[in-house]
Formats: C-alpha cells, structure tokens, sequence
C-alpha cells in the first residue's frame, strides 16, 4: 500500500474537480482518496505543495525511433521517411530496437507518461514488448504493418497478417494486462487495399485497436487523393476502418466532411503539435474537432521528429497553438490536461480504468513539484501553473499499476544514466548497419 499526502489533486474526472487530499494506493488500485487513516503498513509519499495527476497518455509514439533522435533534421514528412527512417528502422537488429525502446521509455516515465500507444517498426517487435514489459509502463501497440509502397520495409502480405496475429495472441493481455496488442498499418500510401480489409476484419474478431497515421502532410494527402480517389479519412471509413477502436495520429489536414466521419464513428484523433511543427507538416484544427465532439488524444510522435518526448512540451504546444486563430480562451488548460489522459485513456479503449484519478481505478499516477521558480506564484488554476509552467524535470514520482516506478526522480527498473552514456555509440553502429546494406543516408 502507499499513501500520497498531502497532495493537490487534479483528478480529471468528468467535473474536473481539485481537492487537496491523501490518495491511498493498494494494490494496483486507486483505494481511497480523501480522510481516513493510512493504514500503518502503508508506505507515505509525501504530496505537500506538489500537484499529483493521472498518469500522462500519450496516444502516439514510436518507441523504435528513440534512437534516431537528431539523426534526421530539417526534412519534411515523406522525404523524412524515406531518406531517414525507413532505412533506419531497416537497420534494427533486436538488441539496437530494444535498447531504443528502453531508451524511449525512460524518458516517458521520467516526464510521468504511463501510457502509450505505439507503433513498433515491421521487424523484431518482441524486443520493445520485453522492454514494455521491463520497464513497467503501460503499452498498447503492435508491429508495424507496411506491403506496399517503396523502401526496405515492405513485406509480403499474408508473412505481414500471420506475424501480427501470432504476435498478438501471444503478447495481448501480458504482464498482467498492463500490455496490449494494437494492430499498426503504417499509413494509406504504405499499405495495400487487402492488407487494410483484413485489419479491419481482425480487429473486429480480436477486438484489438488499430493504430495508423492519416492526413499528417499535404503531400501525404495529395498521393492519397491519387491512389484512392479520395481522401484520405474518408477512404478509411470506406472499408470500415473508422470505428471505436481506431486511433488516428494526426489528422492535421481533414475536411469538414471527414470530421464527422470522425465524429460519428468514435475515431480518436491524436494531436502531435511538436512533430506537425517540426516535419513542416501544418496545424490540426483541434477547436473544430473538440467542437464536433471528436476524442483527441496528445502524442509525442518520434524522437526522430520533435526530438523529444515530453508530454509537458506537447501540452504546451496544444494549449497556445491554437489561439492565433480561436481565439485566446479557446482551449483552456483543464481541457489540454484531459487530451494528454482521460481523452488518451479514451484512445486507448482504457477510459474505464486510467485517465483519472478515482476510487476503483488503476493506480497509475504521476506527482509534479511546482516548488520551481518558473512554477511560482501559484495562481488559482494550478491546471494553469501544470499546463503552462510545469516540465517534464518537475515530475518526482510515478506509479503505474500500483508499482512505483519513478522515486524521487529516479528510475526504479531502468538505469537512465546508463542508456543515455550508451546511446550515441548504439546510434552509431546502427547507421553503420544502414550504410553497410547500401542504403545511403544521404540528403
Ligand atoms: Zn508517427
């Protein structure tokens, strides 16, 4: 058992309602928030001026791609790909796709993300599943699905359909149902008309999400127009794709029309505002979707792309971005914190479980100290001093299903320290690997 004392709460729940109270941990599960007395065996982290929150969600992320960070500067979205991370993700063996999955989740649990949805490259998945399952996040996410198209990525169909399928029997509900299988075509222009029917056929039968990128560039969106004749959200929902269980990281140049497709279908749309600016990919109209009654989720996308995965850096970005054109009480930043996890536990099919802090729930929660002097004077919305001010160093403890993994701004599982050292010679054998296989990584 353990006692959070003393805490402010901001607990996301449907009222969004801030109490300053104990929150009592047993087990996995939120047992207690409010007066009573810890029991005596219960171990105390104590919450005085800090702000404890639901743990972050981030609802699109690439854990694989934590390695390429800096790698692949100044490109936009398809060129980016093609000249960078295709032949970087080619050049993965298990060792190098786990130490970047470890390296990525290090960060993510450092900065109080607890949950992401990923999106693993086409080969070697088991390593980040074993690294998910090391580390102690919560993970949701799949091998990526890509048979069409050009790069080194491509694979056979039907090779592509039983590998998820096999992986995903086999890892779905793992540790203890803290990892779950997501099934991830890549995107439109990557993945064949059949590949995508039988995506949706199978998430239909297993009840898996579906995790793909949609609409993120211009360029992307024309060459969708061409292969399909449509757009493209609107060509998802054509075959079936958007549904509940759908999750689409992006969503930066959707029409009218295709927002209500989002609407009416419960698609998640993820907004990942540091990557859109980066890759030159545009601004998604997160007003207009929220106002069409859209979920949208937060996301960090790639370290390849943002090049870091702060969720307090995308927080930020999402509660100011948007008021050049909405206006400046536009998104206020009760409302970004619910994108970054109640509407990210939403994505992620979990909003029953996660996103909040309330009795019953599971125990996944992060503690932030605002003691800084770039968090003080505290105003009256400390959504306000969490959103604006606070950043991902400012996080002290994290706990996810119950187990506390983050201790006074340590890792518990992880050696930070160790894979950061490493990280620049791991890197370096990898794009030696890259080069050896012919692929240049040139400009
Ligand atoms: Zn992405």
């Amino acid at each position: 058992m353990i006692v959070l004392r003393g805490g402010t709460l901001l607990t996301m729940d449907a009222r969004r309602t801030v109490r300053r109270a104990d929150l009592l941990v047993d087990r996995d599960r939120i047992a207690r928030i409010g007066a009573g007395r810890a029991p005596r065996r219960a171990r105390v982290i104590d919450c005085a001026g800090r702000i404890v929150i639901p743990g972050l969600v981030q609802a699109h992320v690439h854990l694989c791609q934590a390695l390429f960070r800096n790698l692949a500067d100044g490109l936009p979205l398809l060129e980016w790909l093609s000249l960078r991370i295709w032949p970087l993700e080619a050049a993965h063996d298990a060792r190098s796709l786990g130490f970047s999955a470890r390296l990525g989740i290090a960060e993510l649990l450092l900065g109080g993300t607890t949950s992401v949805l990923d999106m693993a490259t086409v080969r070697h998945t088991e390593a980040v599943l074993r690294a998910a399952e090391d580390s102690g996040i919560r993970y949701a996410g799949g091998k990526c699905l890509m048979d069409a198209g050009p790069g080194p990525l491509r694979e056979d169909t039907r090779e592509a359909l039983r590998e998820t399928l096999r992986l995903g029997r086999k890892w779905h509900g793992a540790a203890g149902g803290r990892i779950r299988w997501a099934l991830c075509p890549r995107f439109v222009l990557s993945c064949s008309l059949g590949l995508l029917q039988e995506v949706r056929a199978l998430s239909e039968r297993e009840g898996w999400l579906v995790h793909t990128h949609a609409s993120e560039s211009r360029a992307e969106v024309e060459a969708v127009r061409d292969h399909t004749g449509t757009d493209n959200v609107a060509y998802l929902d054509r075959i079936g794709l958007c549904t509940s269980r759908t999750v689409l990281a992006h969503c930066v140049h959707v029409s009218p029309g295709e927002i209500r497709i989002l609407a009416r279908s419960g698609t998640s749309a993820v907004h990942c505002p540091g990557a859109n600016l980066k890759l030159a990919s545009g601004i998604a109209p997160v007003p207009k979707l929220l106002a069409e009654g859209v979920n949208v989720a937060l996301g960090a996308d790639g370290a390849a792309c943002n090049n870091t995965l702060d969720a307090f850096h995308e927080m930020r970005l999402a509660a100011t971005l948007h008021l050049l054109e909405a206006g400046a009480p536009a998104l206020p930043p009760a409302e970004v914190l619910a994108m970054a996890t109640i509407r990210g536990a939403r994505a992620l099919g979990l909003a029953d479980e996660i996103g909040s802090l309330e009795e019953g729930k599971k125990a996944d929660i992060a503690v932030v100290d605002v003691s800084g002097p770039h968090c003080q004077p505290a105003g009256p919305d400390p959504h306000g001093t969490l959103v604006y001010c606070a950043r991902a160093s400012d996080v002290t403890d994290v706990i996810v299903d119950g187990q506390v993994v983050v201790r006074g701004r340590r890792l518990r599982r992880l050696d930070a320290e160790r894979l950061a050292a490493a990280a620049s010679a791991e890197a370096r054998r990898l794009r030696a690997r890259a080069y050896l296989t012919g692929i240049h990584l040139k400009k």
